[in-house]
């Protein structure tokens, strides 16, 4: 997609690559405290060179415009369960799936948690100065043993009832799981007792409605996922690893933006790239 750089007013500027902020830049083997949110982890998994390339070397890559409606069916479902766990009661939909016994966990961090910008869950990687944070969508609690559920808001828009095994067996959901294993990784070190069962609560907009008439209808379902954090520790000690070395991984080959790169260098400078010219050569 075309992404333009703007300034704070929203006027394009000229877009330089390199990202400017040096604290969100790692040096190899720095020792003052780094975050990596999840979702640079799972960026990691996908392409450790992007990854590395972002990280460690300061370069910004072409960003994605918000996810608006899907950010208010969250913020919405926020406001329903923040009312359940002031009253520490089951939310309508715990009983039709059987789960009267839970509520939405109360918490005085929770507003923290949840702000995967600023704060989410958060956990120091072994004795290294790497800060592994998540910002989770909700957490539940089982009233009968006390242990803590994970959950995820997602909304999207497909024909049909949702399938709750095909909703997890989907590849395009490989990284749902990613992110549910990840926050019970994170729940788990923070020292919480965390249910092995997490919950996707999948907002399904009707398709087949006769108009829109001002309102969008959704189907609600609660799939749930048994995590699995066996594989977490391992990748997330070759992330630092790659992170604390000097040379550039390589890339995904089914990546598109590097194919494009590829095509677009060899296309605009077919004799190679004239270094002295200040125009922009290669994407990455
Ligand atoms: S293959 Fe290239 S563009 Fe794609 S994610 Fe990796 S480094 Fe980035």
């Amino acid at each position: 997609m075309i992404d333009l750089k703007r300034n704070s007013k929203k006027l394009p500027v000229k877009a330089t690559g390199c990202r400017t902020r040096a604290s969100s830049i790692y040096t190899p083997n720095q020792r003052e405290d780094f975050k990596v949110s999840r979702g640079k982890f799972s960026d990691f998994l996908t392409c450790p060179r992007c990854f590395y390339l972002n990280r460690v070397k300061g370069l910004d890559p072409p960003g994605t415009p918000g996810w608006t409606l899907n950010e208010t069916t969250d913020l919405l479902l926020k406001k329903e369960f923040d009312e359940c766990r002031e009253k520490q009661a089951p939310h309508r939909l715990f009983a039709p799936n059987g789960l009267s016994h839970l509520v939405p966990f109360d918490h005085p961090e929770m507003d923290n948690w949840r702000d995967s910008l600023h704060h989410g869950l958060i956990l120091r990687h072994k004795n290294s100065s790497i800060i592994l944070t998540g910002g989770v969508d909700d957490i539940w609690q089982d009233t009968r043993t006390n242990k803590l559920i994970v959950v995820d808001y997602k909304s999207q828009a497909k024909n049909g009832r949702v399938d709750k095994q095909d909703y997890l067996d989907d590849p395009y959901h490989e990284g749902y799981k990613i992110q549910m294993d990840f926050y019970a990784y994170l729940l788990s070190g923070m020292g919480f007792d965390v249910h092995q069962t997490a919950y996707f609560l999948v907002c399904n907009a009707k398709r087949d409605e006769d108009g829109f008439h001002q309102t969008m209808r959704f189907d609600e379902y609660l799939v749930p996922y048994n995590w699995n954090m066996s594989w977490i520790e391992e990748e997330i000690d070759d992330m630092v690893c790659l992170m604390n070395q000097n040379q550039i991984p390589e890339p995904n080959e089914s990546c598109k933006n590097c194919a494009y790169s590829d095509q677009y260098s060899r296309t605009v400078h077919p004799d190679g790239i004239d270094h002295g010219n200040d125009s922009q050569g290669s994407l990455f």
